[in-house]
């Protein structure tokens, strides 16, 4: 395997490009290989697991910290929940909840985000500001029929929310709490399912075996980098700042493992 004969690499955002996206201090390593990456020719396209911004607000934060891309090469989680509905029911009536990224993200793709029924899909994104209500809401339009996603897989994450800095409920555990009510299983949408990988690399004009996906967290992207037969790259950062998933059956042993992004200079 030759890094030279890869077109396209696909990043991950948080502990990996920049701290995380309320935080959004670019890492040295990451910024130096991205402009190495452009200036030698090959293309770059963000796939973040975030769902509650949008990928135009993604894509604003990681502008701001210095990552020179175009809004059409950022990917969200809830874009890839949005695309992933758009390809089963084109225009379905969709209850969102993700602090307005989400729905921003559904409404890009033609979706009918509503509060009423009748329901098609219960979209569900790490929220912040979630009522009881919602909760609930949420819960009876599955019970009465509508299919549940789950807008990627955090258990919980670091953020910082109405000033507050602290570790917050993520979306697995909120949709665990409908899924516990309703007897309903989630379609968990976000690395490491390899259908939302393959879609965006396809999406840019590539395929998998021309692409690489560089990531902190080798449950996420490293296994589903693997499952969508890419290149897998992992980058070693502080631990405790890589984001708890649900374990997948996934492989998550990365293709390479670097210490900083920029040993990788010299071999593109
Ligand atoms: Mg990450």
């Amino acid at each position: 395997m030759n890094l030279r004969d890869k077109k396209l690499w696909v990043f991950d955002v948080d502990n990996t490009l920049i701290h995380d996206v309320e935080h959004p201090t670019p890492f040295d390593d990451a910024l130096k290989l991205w402009n190495a990456l452009i200036e030698k020719g090959y293309n770059v396209a963000i796939l973040t697991n975030v769902g509650r911004l949008s990928s135009r607000q993604v894509y604003q934060a990681i502008s701001k910290a210095g990552f020179k891309i175009p809004v059409e090469q950022v990917f969200t989680a809830g874009a890839a929940a949005a695309a992933y509905v758009h390809n089963r029911a084109p225009g379905a009536r969709c209850f969102v909840i993700g602090e307005g990224g989400a729905q921003e993200d559904f409404i890009a793709r033609g979706l009918d985000v509503t509060n009423n029924p009748p329901i098609d899909f219960v979209a569900v994104a790490a929220d912040r500001g979630m009522t009881f209500q919602e909760l609930n809401f949420a819960t009876r339009m599955v019970k009465e029929g509508a299919q549940l996603i789950c807008i990627s897989g955090s258990k919980d994450y670091p953020g910082i929310y109405l000033g507050t800095e602290d570790t917050f409920i993520g979306e697995r555990s909120i949709v665990a709490a409908i899924e516990h009510a309703t007897g309903v299983d989630s379609v968990v949408v976000g690395k490491p399912l390899p259908e939302i990988l393959i879609e965006t690399v396809k999406v840019l004009g590539y395929k998998t075996s021309d692409s690489v996906m560089v990531g902190d967290n080798p449950k996420s992207d490293i296994a589903g980098g693997n499952a969508a037969g890419m290149t897998t790259i992992l980058v070693k950062r502080d631990p405790n700042n890589i984001v708890a998933f649900e374990s997948e059956d996934y492989d998550s042993t990365p293709t390479i493992t670097v210490e900083s992004l920029e040993e990788l200079i010299s071999q593109i």
